[in-house]
């Protein structure tokens, strides 16, 4: 009772889900950039890893036999939630990773009463004892089960990242819609941080064509920061480097940085 009162929960650490129901957008990208960016600006974030594909722990340079105690096992109650906080190589990042005995969850827990508040319940037992960061930021599964329902009810807000690309538009009205049975019907004050937009190619009319129906679609919800397409990401995470950390003059990285800055300015106001 009392924690869920006066814990710093309440007042300091923003849990950000990274969400869209498509696989390949920069999800996993944009949360691991995020949290490097946020770093540059001293604040701390805790990653939380509900994809069972692992990827954001690799990307951080945690290796599998790291992983015994993982998200699923905090969720299910066989560890701590101490025993499954890992420190990355960036002082101002710690995380808790999966692996594959994730996807389990999705089919284990069907039954369960309140089965959409597990990862909620568990974040709130850990911003009992935990009050070191300023962000939780959980990637999602390019799936809507029930593991990225319990991501969208433990939030506060949601980021979407979205492909400069055909067809993302679709996918897009479908997420907001999930978002608002969720505000509707488990977490009402989940709320939208915007959209920001990834993989942008200036070079291809496509790429402008999709960012600026975006943009008069949703104006007041897309960020200024555009991420551009670079292989330099992925050359990066090869060696468990964010962008910033490979190369921090590249354009990704700035942008990464703006976009940073823009959330910092944006929740400041809420
Ligand atoms: P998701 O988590 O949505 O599936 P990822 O973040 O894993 O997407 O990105 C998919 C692939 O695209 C990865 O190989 C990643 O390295 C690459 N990628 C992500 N963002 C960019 C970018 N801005 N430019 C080029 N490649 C990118
Ligand atoms: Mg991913």
């Amino acid at each position: 009772m009392q924690a869920s009162l006066f814990s710093r929960n309440a007042n300091k650490t923003k849990i950000i889900v990274v969400s869209n129901q498509k696989g390949g957008v920069g999800k996993t990208t944009t949360v691991a950039n995020l949290a490097s960016s946020f770093s540059r600006l001293n604040k701390k974030s805790l990653l939380i890893d509900l994809d069972p594909q692992g990827n954001l722990g690799t990307i951080m340079g945690i290796d599998y036999d790291q992983r015994d105690h993982n998200i699923y096992t905090v969720m299910s109650k066989d560890s701590m939630i101490n025993d499954a906080i890992l420190q990355t190589k960036d002082k101002n990042i710690d995380i808790i990773s999966s692996n594959m005995d994730l996807a389990a969850f999705n089919t284990e827990n069907t039954t369960m009463l309140q089965k959409e508040y597990i990862l909620k319940n568990t974040l709130d037992d850990l911003l009992a004892k935990i009050d070191k960061y300023d962000f939780i930021v959980i990637d999602c599964s390019p799936t809507l089960n029930l593991l990225s329902v319990n991501a969208l009810v433990a939030a506060n807000y949601v980021l979407i990242p979205m492909q400069c690309e055909y067809l993302s538009l679709e996918g897009l009205v479908q997420l907001l819609h999930t978002i608002k049975l969720i505000q509707n019907n488990y977490n009402e004050k989940l709320t939208l941080l915007g959209i920001v937009l990834t993989m942008f190619d200036k070079r291809s009319n496509l790429s402008r064509l999709v960012a600026n129906e975006v943009s008069q679609f949703l104006e007041d919800s897309i960020f200024k920061a555009i991420i551009p397409r670079t292989v330099k990401i992925s050359e990066g995470q090869s060696y468990s480097k964010s962008i910033l950390d490979y190369d921090n003059k590249a354009f990704a990285s700035i942008a990464y940085l703006d976009l940073a800055k823009e959330i910092l300015e944006k929740i400041s106001k809420y």
